[in-house]
C-alpha cells in the first residue's frame, strides 16, 4: 500500500479507543457499527444488546441516564434535547384525544403555553388546580383525567406540594403522577418515594450548574420509559452525546454544589427576611413559608431559589435590576453565578396584572437564584440595590 493510502487509512479509519482512561470517553457519533449481517440483524431485533443510531441510544448518553436514575431511585429513564422536550414526550405518550390532565396552576411558562395552546389542538382537556390547596382538587378530577401534572416547589413563587399527598390522590383516581423536579433536583428530593410514575427535569438548570448546555430527562418506572423510548427513538427529541458528556460530569458534583447552593439560599433569605422594602419573603426552609412543615419533610435542602416581594411593584422590581452590581440578569437559573429576576417586566411582562397573579406572580416579585459566590458578597449587592 502507498504511504498516502496508509495515512488515509489511519486518518479516516484508526480506532483510538485509549484504555482505563479516567473520564469515561465521548462516543460522539450518529450511528454505530456491526461485525457481520448475523450481529446486525440481531441487534435490529433486539435479541442481542447493542446500539444502532444516537437517536435511539448512544453509549454517553446512556451514562448520564444511568447516573440520574440512580440519583432519583428510577428504574430507567431517557434523556431528551430540553426540560420541554422531556415534558412534551410524556404528554404526547401517555396522553391521547378525549383525555383529561389536571395540572398545578403555577407551573414554568412555556409548559403553561404547551398545556392551555397546544393539547387542545390535539383534543387533550386541562383543569389548573391550586397548588397551595390540594383539598380543591378532588372537586376537578373527571372520569376522563388521565395525569396529574406537578412542579414543587413551583416557579417562581416557591409554593410547595405535598409530594406523599398528591400520590394517594394520584393512586386513588388512577391518575400517572407526573412530577418536574428541575427546582429540587434528584438531591434535594426524590418524588418516585412518595408514588411518582414519571419525573421530568430540565438539566440545563442545576444539573448543569454552569449554564453551558440544554439538556432533559424523563425517570420512571421500566414499562413506562419504554413507551417513552419507542415515542423519542421515532419522533428524535434525543440529547446530543456531548450535551450528555458534559450533564454527565456535572452530576457528580451535584451534591456538593445544592449543599453549598442551599446554605448560600438560606443565609440571604434570613438575613433579608424583615428588610425595609421587602413586603415578603419566601424560602422553603424559613420557618416563615407557609407550607414550611411539608418543605422539611420531603426535601434534603431548601434549593437555591429564594423570592421576594418588593414594596412599590414593577417600577422597583426594575429599579433593582438596574442598581445590582454583581448579580447577572438573564433568563436561566441554576448557575454558579447568582442571577436575579423580575417576572413582571421580563418572562409574564405579556400577562396582564390580573393574569399575572392567577399564576402567583405579583408586580414587585424578584427571583434570585442564588449562585456559588461567597455569600457575603451576594448579600451585600443585594442589600445595596434594595
Ligand atoms: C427551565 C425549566 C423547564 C424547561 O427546561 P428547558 O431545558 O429550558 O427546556 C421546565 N421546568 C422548569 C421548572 C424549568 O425551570
Amino acid at each position: 500500500m502507498s504511504t498516502h493510502r496508509i495515512t488515509q487509512a489511519i486518518r479516516i479509519r484508526a480506532d483510538q479507543t485509549p484504555e482505563k482512561e479516567h473520564s469515561t470517553p465521548l462516543f460522539l457519533t450518529s450511528s454505530f457499527t456491526y461485525d457481520d449481517a448475523e450481529e446486525m440483524r440481531a441487534v435490529f431485533a433486539d435479541e442481542k444488546e447493542g446500539n444502532i443510531y444516537s437517536r435511539f441510544s448512544n453509549p454517553t448518553v446512556q451514562e448520564f441516564t444511568d447516573r440520574l436514575c440512580a440519583l432519583e431511585g428510577a428504574e430507567a429513564g431517557f434523556a431528551t434535547a430540553s426540560g420541554m422536550s422531556a415534558i412534551v414526550a410524556t404528554f404526547l405518550t401517555f396522553l391521547k384525544k378525549g383525555d383529561h390532565l389536571l395540572s398545578c396552576n403555577a407551573i414554568f411558562g412555556s409548559t403553561h403555553t404547551i398545556i392551555t395552546k397546544y393539547l387542545p389542538k390535539y383534543g387533550i382537556d386541562y383543569t389548573y388546580v391550586n397548588a397551595a390547596d390540594p383539598a380543591a382538587w378532588e372537586a376537578a378530577v373527571r372520569p376522563n383525567t388521565k395525569m396529574l401534572y406537578l412542579e414543587t416547589p413551583t416557579n417562581p413563587g416557591l409554593d410547595i406540594i405535598d409530594l406523599q399527598a398528591a400520590g394517594e390522590f394520584a393512586r386513588r383516581h388512577q391518575l400517572l403522577y407526573n412530577v418536574d423536579n428541575c427546582f429540587a433536583t434528584p438531591i434535594g428530593q426524590t418524588p418516585i418515594q412518595y408514588g411518582a410514575d414519571l419525573v421530568v427535569h430540565s438539566a440545563t438548570k442545576w444539573i448543569d450548574g454552569q449554564g453551558r448546555v440544554l439538556g432533559g430527562a424523563i425517570l420512571g418506572k421500566k414499562e413506562l420509559i419504554k413507551e417513552i423510548y419507542l415515542f423519542c427513538r421515532s419522533t428524535g427529541p434525543s440529547l446530543s452525546p456531548f450535551n450528555a458528556w458534559v450533564l454527565s460530569r456535572s452530576l457528580e458534583t451535584l451534591d456538593v454544589r445544592m449543599e453549598r447552593h442551599s446554605s448560600n439560599a438560606l443565609h440571604i433569605a434570613t438575613a433579608l427576611e424583615g428588610h425595609h422594602s421587602i413586603s415578603w419573603l419566601k424560602y422553603p426552609f424559613l420557618p416563615s413559608h407557609p407550607q414550611y412543615d411539608i418543605a422539611r419533610r420531603q426535601m434534603n435542602n431548601g434549593g437555591g431559589i429564594v423570592c421576594f416581594e418588593l414594596k412599590g411593584g414593577l417600577e422597583s422590581g426594575r429599579n433593582f435590576l438596574n442598581n445590582l452590581k454583581m448579580l447577572s440578569l438573564t433568563a436561566n437559573l441554576g448557575d454558579t453565578r447568582s442571577i436575579a429576576s423580575h417576572p413582571a417586566s421580563t418572562t409574564h411582562a405579556k400577562l396582564t396584572p390580573e393574569e399575572r397573579a392567577a399564576v402567583g406572580i405579583s408586580d414587585g416579585l424578584i427571583r434570585i437564584s442564588v449562585g456559588l459566590e461567597h455569600r457575603d458578597d451576594i448579600l451585600q449587592d443585594i442589600l445595596q440595590a434594595l
